[in-house]
């Protein structure tokens, strides 16, 4: 059935109308005008209503530009004009400086004009560190640099030199020049090798096409500049489009973004300015002198000093917490509090963080565990360290360089197998080490990681079931490593197509129903997959953008890559989540409520110099000053830095309409920063030092108010006891199944009480059985009833082994080395891996047959029968089973029970062996008379052949007392056909396949209670 749809416009709030007389005044002015105001003055709002003016007065939309410093605040503003505009433009109204210089470029006058494609930060640094590499490079690079030109960071530091130079409008020429005034030790090799760069960014964009020119963004304005200048028409044609331009953020504006608004500003040219709050010094800005230019530059200055945000009404907290977790949950629970307490929408608030990293991925789990829902801001989360996306690129990177699969990176490794994608648990790993560790061979000098590693590396060798783990990373790698003749896309696809769970479901499956039955997990789900799908859209523009260039090229970009440099990628709007971003990003929006964390000395002021080594904020200063004298310019820039640095805390703290806190975590190695101390001691009154910590409290879901609730139903507070009760009564009956009791594991009634075998009936037992009833009543009852695992390697040695036995006593011909023959013919059915894991198989089967042909040649009694059945009954016992060796010394019999487990059965266990004694009562009873008359036992015995040891181990039981065993087994019977099966632990605990639920381990206690 077609659903019936319906298009509706999201509800925006319309900006109100001015308020002061100030703002009125900027509004209905018409001509060159600087705006000064600090955050809260209404600049932007002002702003809107300055736009929808000129257009309620009947100027076309398309003349109106606004210019505004980041995409994300651009949008905002286009929207709340679309609301408010009675008549809508065809082009986008307000825009960045880097989205108006692109689109000049990219204008057409005739179709010989080329075609620009950006070329992001990341490929510019990949392609810088190809050129660096190459032997291309002929820059007459300074000795001091000959070791870090290898380096990452150094390639970050030329591009950033070149990206500066640029903007600045300089070229490399004029940085050779100012290398020799400034006597700059590194800038001369720096302009050789921008010169060879600039030449082969030129040959590149040729080869892909004459009309292509590829274009990096420190460059767009300048050539933006450069074509306006060289084509009159173009120029005009500027000119004449807008009649209105007005620019928000003017303080973040550089040198060359203030030549292109001069070469196309009207008359009517409105300036918003805040030199308070400007960031992007770093990059250009001049926040020193831009009050000063606006003067000089503009006819008529307004000051917007009315503070529409009334500071009494904003509330500000500064909380210390103990460690970045706490902090996050402290976070996750103020707004929650505010959502649920306050009516306050998730999308009126937003956490904010200095710089992406650890806390963010703090916060994202807290925020999860709440059920917030939360949008992490690209900025904010650089995308490999994404843990949907991180597995991915690992696998990739681990399957076109297998030399990085060694134990120095076991760390990565095993962040991979544990991962969705291979699925294993820590616990898993930990046995899997067991495992390898007792099959080493002797002598061997291999660590389990090595071993691992040789089976995840290996594929001749064939995987247990018990690495099922490896199996899977393995199977990854080859699918990945199949697709490598593609580009990066492919691989990462052929990844991504080819995980699956342990039942063969696809991960992409999985995730998407996940997603779709939503709440919590699906919020997850839905994350991850945006997260694989914003990889795929990378992988693909790197793909398209350079051709033929190394899938790893890629990769190493995104491991290198800490803010998403992509200005033309658009991610999807979430309506009503929380906002997490960066400082930087959160420039020009706004929240009512505003949480600010991690506000740590050392981070924050970050007073580390940007570009130390190549010193491209030394290049940026001294064209923003003047100065050449070093030590002038050293002084200028530290200064401004932690001017710069207040700026971008006076910004985080300013985005708060009505609530904003702030957090630091003061722990053994991290102490809060000097800002927060400052507001701290502002609120408090005292330093941040002397506070305590806070604690953040219970989460604000129904599962951890339950959980309370049930710890308050087990203490000795009868009060508080009555009211959980009562509580949980009235959340159980508003439909929150896990307040109610019969939902709780461990709380239900037992579904049947009924007798495992009715009273009248007769009960099968095995001898085997017995001893493991014996041992344990519930694991015993829980494998008999499928809780085992299907034949292990091991298992299946031991069935070769006694059919190998049987065979030496049937025919006498049978040597040990025909034996050993015949099992390595038959080899790959018990074990189907290779190499050294089959070597180490082989050899301990094959001491197994040594030890048995050992004893079996001085064992003096006569073989009667090999694996003879009986069946006997014992009151309601009915015991059958077969013996390996029946055997006869002339007056009684004798049983051999051939063991191949690693462990022997202690002398003293074997007087009690309940499989031995069942068998010589089958004697007594007349269990073998089809073998022989005999009906006296001589004893038995278990032969142990496996394990460590020189010979084989032999226990023996003397002749045990008919009635006793016989009422034992009774016994027996009677407990393995009733309702009720005890936990016994014994020494067998350890290996046990069923503790995982048993009530008497630490994992099964917490699945019952
Ligand atoms: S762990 Fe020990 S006590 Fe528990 S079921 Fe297994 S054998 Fe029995």
């Amino acid at each position: 059935m077609a659903a019936n749809l319906k298009l509706v416009r999201r509800a925006l709030i319309v900006p109100p109308l001015a308020a002061d007389t100030a703002q009125e005044e900027v509004v209905k002015f018409r001509g060159s005008l600087g705006v000064f105001g600090k955050a809260g003055t209404g600049k932007t709002s002002t702003l809107v209503r300055a736009a929808l003016s000129r257009m309620e007065s009947g100027q076309d939309p398309n003349s109106v530009l606004i210019i505004t410093y980041g995409r994300e605040s651009a949008s905002i503003i286009r929207d709340q004009i679309a609301i408010g505009a009675k008549s809508t433009a065809t082009n986008p109204l307000a825009r960045t400086f880097h989205s108006l210089a692109f689109s000049i470029l990219n204008e057409k006058l005739s179709p010989e004009d080329p075609m620009y494609i950006l070329v992001s930060g990341a490929e510019q640094d990949a392609f810088i560190s190809e050129m660096l590499e190459s032997g291309f490079d002929k820059s007459q690079w300074h000795v001091d640099l000959a070791l870090a030109k290898s380096t990452k960071g150094f390639v970050r530091e030329v591009r950033d030199l070149i990206l500066r130079g640029t903007e600045l409008g300089l070229t490399p020429e004029d940085l050779k020049r100012l290398a020799h005034e400034m006597n700059e030790p590194y800038w001369s090799g720096a302009a050789d090798f921008w010169a060879s760069y600039a030449d082969v960014m030129n040959l590149r964009s040729m080869s892909v096409g004459e009309t292509v020119i590829r274009i990096d963004p420190s460059a767009i304005i300048v050539e933006a500049i450069y074509r306006l200048k060289s084509s009159p028409e173009l120029l005009k044609k500027y000119r004449s489009m807008f009649s209105t331009i007005l620019v928000d953020e003017f303080q973040e504006s550089d040198k060359s973004q203030r030549e292109l608004l001069a070469l196309i500003a009207p008359e009517d040219t409105v300036l918003f300015v805040d030199s308070s709050s400007a960031v992007g010094r770093f990059r250009g800005a001049d926040p020193d002198s831009v009050d000063r230019y606006i003067r000089e530059k503009t006819k008529v200055q307004i000051d917007l000093d009315f503070q529409h945000r009334i500071q009494s009404e904003r509330i500000e907290d500064a909380v210390k917490l103990a460690s970045h977790a706490e902090a996050a949950h402290y976070i996750a629970h103020e707004l929650k509090r505010a959502y649920l307490h306050d009516g306050l929408p998730w999308s009126k608030m937003a956490v904010l963080v200095r710089n992406p990293g650890l806390q963010v991925s703090a916060l994202q789990r807290a925020f999860a565990q709440n059920g917030i829902p939360l949008n992490v801001d690209a900025g904010a989360l650089a995308l490999a360290d994404n843990p949907a996306v991180r597995p991915i690129l690992d696998i990739a990177n681990f399957a076109l360089r297998p030399h990085l699969l060694t134990p120095g990176n076991w760390e990565r490794i095993e962040s991979v197998l544990l991962s969705e994608f291979c699925g294993a648990d820590a616990l898993e790993l930990r046995q899997i080490r067991v495992k390898l560790a007792k099959e080493r061979i002797d002598g061997s000098s291999k660590t389990t990681t090595e071993m691992a590693l040789e089976l995840i590396e290996d594929p001749t060798i064939s995987i247990d079931s018990e690495f099922r783990v490896f199996a899977r990373l393995r199977d990854l790698l080859a699918a990945a490593r199949k697709a490598s003749r593609g580009d990066v896309s492919d691989v990462l696809w052929a990844i991504w197509d080819s995980s699956m769970d342990y039942n063969g479901a696809k991960i992409s499956t999985l995730w998407r129903e996940r997603a779709l039955n939503g709440g919590n997990k699906g919020a997850l789900a839905d994350r991850d997959i945006d997260s694989v799908i914003q990889l795929f859209e990378s992988a693909r523009r790197f793909a398209e953008r350079a051709p033929g260039a190394r899938a790893t090229t890629f990769i190493d970009q995104l491991f290198e890559e800490r803010i998403l440099s992509d200005a033309i990628f658009s991610k999807a709007q979430r309506e009503n989540v929380v906002s997490l971003l960066t400082v930087h990003s959160a420039k020009g929006l706004e929240w009512d409520f505003v949480a600010l964390a991690g506000v740590q000395e050392g981070a924050w002021p970050n007073l580390k110099e940007r570009g130390s080594l190549l010193g491209s904020e030394r290049l940026v200063e001294a064209e923003r000053t003047g100065l050449r004298s070093p030590s002038e310019i050293a002084a200028s820039t530290s200064y401004g830095l932690i001017k710069d640095e207040r700026r971008l805390f006076n910004v985080a703290r300013t985005r708060a309409k009505s609530r904003f806190f702030v957090t630091a975590v003061q722990a053994e190695d991290l102490q809060p920063s000097r800002f927060f101390d400052e507001i701290f001691e502002e609120l408090y009154g005292i330093s941040a030092d002397e506070g305590d910590h806070a604690k953040s409290e219970r989460s604000l879901t129904s599962q951890a108010l339950i959980s309370e609730l049930r710890r308050t139903l087990e203490s000795s507070d009868e009060a508080g006891k009555e009211f959980a009760t009562k509580l949980l009564k009235s959340l159980s009956s508003e439909g929150f199944s896990a307040a109610n009791p019969e939902t709780w594991l461990g709380a239900r009634a037992l579904s049947s009480d009924a007798l495992v075998v009715p009273a009248e009936e007769s009960v099968y037992v095995s001898p085997s059985g017995l001893q493991s009833f014996e041992d344990c009543g519930l694991k015993w009852f829980l494998e008999k009833n499928g809780a085992r695992d299907g034949d292990s390697t091991a298992q299946l040695l031991g069935t070769a082994i006694h059919a190998l036995a049987r065979m030496a006593a049937e025919d006498s011909t049978l040597t040990l080395d025909g034996a050993v023959e015949k099992l390595t013919q038959s080899w790959s059915i018990v074990d189907q891996n290779v190499g050294w894991f089959k070597d180490a198989q082989l050899g301990e089967a094959r001491a197994m047959l040594e030890r048995f042909f050992d004893w079996h040649r001085d064992n003096e009694r006569e073989i009667l029968a090999v694996e003879a059945p009986f069946k006997i009954e014992v009151g309601r016992a009915i015991v059958s089973g077969s013996v390996d060796r029946l055997e006869s010394d002339g007056s009684a019999l004798h049983v051999v029970d051939l063991k191949t487990g690693a462990s022997a059965t202690t002398k003293k266990d074997a007087l009690e062996h309940k499989q031995l004694a069942a068998y010589q009562l089958a004697i007594m009873e007349g269990g073998f008379t089809s073998v022989s008359p005999i009906t006296k036992s001589g004893g038995a015995e278990l032969l142990f052949v496996g394990g460590d040891r020189g010979d084989a181990a032999l226990r023996i039981q003397p002749t045990v007392e008919r009635e006793i065993i016989s009422a034992q087994i009774e016994s027996a019977a009677e407990g393995m056909g009733s309702n009720e099966f005890t936990a016994t632990l014994n020494k067998n605990c350890r290996t046990c396949a069923v503790k995982l639920i048993c009530p008497l381990q630490a994992n099964g206690r917490s699945v019952i209670e």
